[in-house]
This record gives C-alpha cells, structure tokens and sequence, in this order.
C-alpha cells in the first residue's frame, strides 16, 4: 500500500493535478448534504470520463480507500457523505448531454447534468422529460438515478426509474459494466439498470444515462380547492382518480402548513379551512377544460367549499405561490423539523391522516403535513426545537410510531428522499430479514472489500464482513 501522499499522487496522474482537492478547509465544503449532518473526505476528487473513474475505483480497492459519488449533494439522507473519510468523488464535470434522439425520444447524458437544464435542453424538441423533484434547478440526474427521485407529476409519470432505459455503470472493482437499451421493450437477462436505480451509490458509479423521453403536454390547467374538512379532501383524491382522470399533480396542504404560509406570505389563504388541494391536469386544450370542470365539480359534492381555476402561466404561478413557500414557512413554527416522505396507498391517505392527528395530539407535537397527496407521499413534519430534550423524545417517539403506522397501511418508509444514514435502521421493519440479506448478498457480490459508499442503507445493520 502506497501512504496517503502516494495515492494522492496517483489521483493526480489520473485526473490532473487541478482536479483534486485535499486540504482540510477545502474538504470541509463537501461534508454535507441537505440532511444537515457531517463528515469530512480526506480529499474531493473530479473525474472527466468513464475511464478515469474506473481507473480510480480500481487504485481505491488496491488502498482499501473509501470512495463516496457525489452529485450536488442535496440528498435528503446522509447518502453521499464520506463517513469514513476517504475520497468524495464528485461527478459534476461529467456533465454533457451528449444526444437527443427526437424520433426514438431518448436522451443520453452524462451524471452532472443538471436536472432542470435537461427538461430545458429536450422542451426545445416538443419532448418532455417528467421526473420534478422540488431540487431540480440544482440536483443531478446522476443523483436522481441514484435516490430514484420523484415529485409532485409522479402520479400520472411515475418517477425517475421509469425513464431510465440503460446505464454506463462503475463497478466497484473498477470494472465497467453496460446495462439495458435504448428501446422501450428489452428483456435480455436480469434488469440490471433497475437494481442501480436507487441504489445510493452503493453498488457502481454512473457515467451514462439513458433516459426515456415523452411529448410534451400541450396545455396545463391548475385548480386550487378549499376543503373546510381534512377528510373530504383526503377522499376527494381517491374519487377524482375514480372519476378516470389522471391529473399529473395533486398536492395537498393541510391546516397548520395553511395557517403557517398565511401568516408567512399574508396572500389570503383561508386559514379556518382543513385542507387545500392543488390539482393539475395536461394534455391537449381541447380535453383540459372538461378534465378541470370535472374534477370541480368531485371536489363541490365531495365538500370543497371553494375551487380556483386557472390556465395562463402568471394566473398558475400565483395559485403554487402557496406550496412553494411551505418549506420556509414552516420554519417560523419551530426552528427545527423531523421530516418523513412517508407514503401509503391512495385509499389509505383519509386513516393515515387522522392517525397524525391522534399521534399530534398524544405526544403534545405540531405536526404539519403537505406533500404529493395523489400519489399517497404526505411530507409529515413533526416541529420541534432539537435543543429541548423532552420535545425532541416525544418527536422520535411519535416518529417510531408513524413508520408502524405506514406499513400496517401497505405503505413505505420513504417515496423519495431513501434510505442513506438516517433511515438505516428502520430498514429491517420495510424490507424484513429475508429482503435485508438478500441486498447484502448483492453488495459482497459486487463490492467484496467494501469501497464504494461503506457504512449507508442496509450496513449498520450487519458486520459487513461477518463470514
Ligand atoms: C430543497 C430540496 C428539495 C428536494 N426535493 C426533492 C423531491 O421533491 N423529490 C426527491 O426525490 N428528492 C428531493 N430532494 C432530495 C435530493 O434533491 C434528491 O435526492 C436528488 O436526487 C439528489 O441529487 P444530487 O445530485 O444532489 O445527489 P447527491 O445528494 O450528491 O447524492 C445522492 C446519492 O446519489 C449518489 N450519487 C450521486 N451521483 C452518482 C452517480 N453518478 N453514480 C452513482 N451514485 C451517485 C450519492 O453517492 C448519494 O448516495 C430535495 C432536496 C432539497 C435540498
């Protein structure tokens, strides 16, 4: 083994003297992610190219080095942070879009592309690329792949691994593996490409994407309904999918996040009612207007009190003025939050919503919810002030009992934001003991000595080289 100046050296004949970074001041700047915890590389490093990556995975194996992939950085979960030190290995000069091809509607891309430039960049060929996580001015589609990012048109879209046709992966021995195709059909061997999408940079490194691309929707139409009552707006969700209609996005904002944005932004938002929805509906002009009427008129019989329409970009801009504004809002409640992506079915959202109610008031908690109601993903966040220690106990108390609550519901810990530190330990409780060590079969299978991403998801629940 070659010491820490030696492989530094290495690096640098790899990927040029000015693309790695390693003192500690510098480090410091890669040791977060939105998650708000901490640990520094020992050095950042920035690849250009599919072989220099694997060339450094494979200098990783022979120095038993950490290696962590970084996108942006703005996972939710710990998932990119260099808990062992080790390398970060930041993906963001791979960043070309190397292809459209309009007539097969595929897109290839390189990791560091930004995700909001790429739905820009394929707008100008009539073609639409849906995954919208809230982050896509900033994140990656290379983290995107890896977390599986959704957002709030997951419900008529789906999410990023539906448009993921195939991957250039390194894997973490250094070798580089190609996945899928670049049709839509392709049933050759074991989906691979599905086992690395959403695999928290565990099991290889991205450096191509293959993505599946839609046309674009003509038209959008926004609807913004006041329900005085939580729970008809909980089953007004399930009855407008009844309906046959499939909006693409169907938010909801329930009374302590309504009250919180109106005292936040001071709009006029009826703060005595329960719950808004924000509905939205696409495709061709002619289908839109009835879509929206129908849909109105579900919510009026189902105990909205009022529906807002609205079809031009300034009027649909000041209906999500609301909804974009919650994440801010609520931090005038307390100054900290534990927040859950936690989804359950459609149909399971009215019993999972009074069951926060129950556990809000049994634990003396504010717990304000909002989130992608039409796919059943409820942002629950549980306000509190990390610094009282009684607060914070009950928080996590409440938060225990939440995730029983979400799988007796058929649902799961997290519809987005996955697994990384802080949700490893629940992973057993999802997945079970079967399920746990089917997944770190597959990790050893791939990874033996343990260098891409040590110590994320499933790890801390086993000895990593227990025999
Ligand atoms: C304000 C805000 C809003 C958000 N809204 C949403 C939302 O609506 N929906 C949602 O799903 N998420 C959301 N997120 C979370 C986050 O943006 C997503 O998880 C995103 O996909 C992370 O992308 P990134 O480029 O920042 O990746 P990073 O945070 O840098 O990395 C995330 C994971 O991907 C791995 N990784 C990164 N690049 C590669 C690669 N090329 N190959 C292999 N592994 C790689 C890392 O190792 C890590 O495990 C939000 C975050 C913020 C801060």
């Amino acid at each position: 083994m070659s010491g820490r100046n030696g492989i530094l050296n290495e690096i640098r004949r790899i990927v040029g003297t000015e693309h790695v970074i390693s003192s500690p001041e510098d480090c410091a700047c890669y040791s977060y992610d939105a998650s708000r915890m901490q640990c520094t590389p020992e050095m950042v490093v920035f690849p250009a190219s599919t072989t220099q990556v694997a060339e450094l995975l494979k200098l990783a194996n022979r120095e038993m080095l950490p290696v962590y992939p970084r996108g942006a950085g703005t996972g939710m979960v710990g998932a990119a942070l260099p808990g062992r030190g080790g390398m970060a290995l930041v993906l963001n000069r791979l960043n070309r879009i190397l292809e459209i091809d309009s007539d097969n509607m595929v897109a290839v891309v390189e990791p560091g592309v930004i995700t909001g430039q790429l739905q820009k960049a394929v707008s100008h060929h009539g073609l639409f690329y849906p995954p919208d996580p809230a982050s896509l001015a900033f994140s990656t589609i290379g983290g995107n792949v890896a977390m599986c990012a959704g957002g709030p048109r997951a419900v008529k879209y789906g999410v990023t691994r539906d448009y993921v046709l195939g991957l250039t992966v390194v894997l973490p021995t250094g070798s580089i593996l190609r996945t899928g195709t670049r049709t839509v059909k392709g049933v050759v061997g074991y989906d691979l490409t599905r086992l690395m999408v959403g695999s928290e940079g565990t099991l290889g490194v991205f450096t191509e994407i293959v993505l599946r691309l839609v046309p674009a929707p003509e038209d959008i139409m926004t609807l913004m309904v006041v329900f005085p009552r939580l729970d008809d707006a909980a089953r007004a969700v399930c009855q407008i999918t009844r309906d046959r209609i499939i909006p693409s996005t169907i938010e909801i904002m329930d009374q302590p996040t309504i009250r919180a944005v109106e005292e936040y932004l001071h709009i006029g938002l009826p703060t005595d009612a329960e719950a808004l929805l924000l509905i939205e509906v696409d495709g061709r002009p002619a289908i839109l207007a009835e879509d929206a009427s129908r849909i109105g008129d579900t919510c009026l019989r189902g105990g909205a009190s009022h529906v807002e329409t609205a079809r031009s970009e300034a009027e649909r801009e000041r209906l999500w003025k609301a909804r974009r504004a919650v994440s801010p809002a609520l931090g005038r409640i307390k100054p900290g939050k534990i927040n859950e992506d936690i989804t359950v079915p459609r149909t399971q959202i009215p019993a999972l919503i009074r069951a926060i109610g129950r556990l809000a008031s049994k634990h003396d908690l504010v717990i304000a919810c909002f989130g992608h109601a039409g796919d059943g993903n409820i942002h629950t966040n549980i306000m509190l002030d990390k610094k009282n220690p009684d607060e914070l106990q009950r928080a996590e108390a409440a938060v225990e009992e939440l995730f029983r609550l979400v799988l007796q519901l058929g649902g799961t810990l997290s519809g987005e934001h996955g697994v990384g530190i802080a949700k490893s330990p629940f992973m057993p409780w999802e997945v079970g003991e079967e399920g746990l060590e089917t997944m770190y079969r597959i990790k050893r299978a791939l990874d033996p000595l343990n260098i891409l991403n040590p110590g994320k998801m499933f790890e801390p629940n086993r000895a990593f080289f227990r025999s």
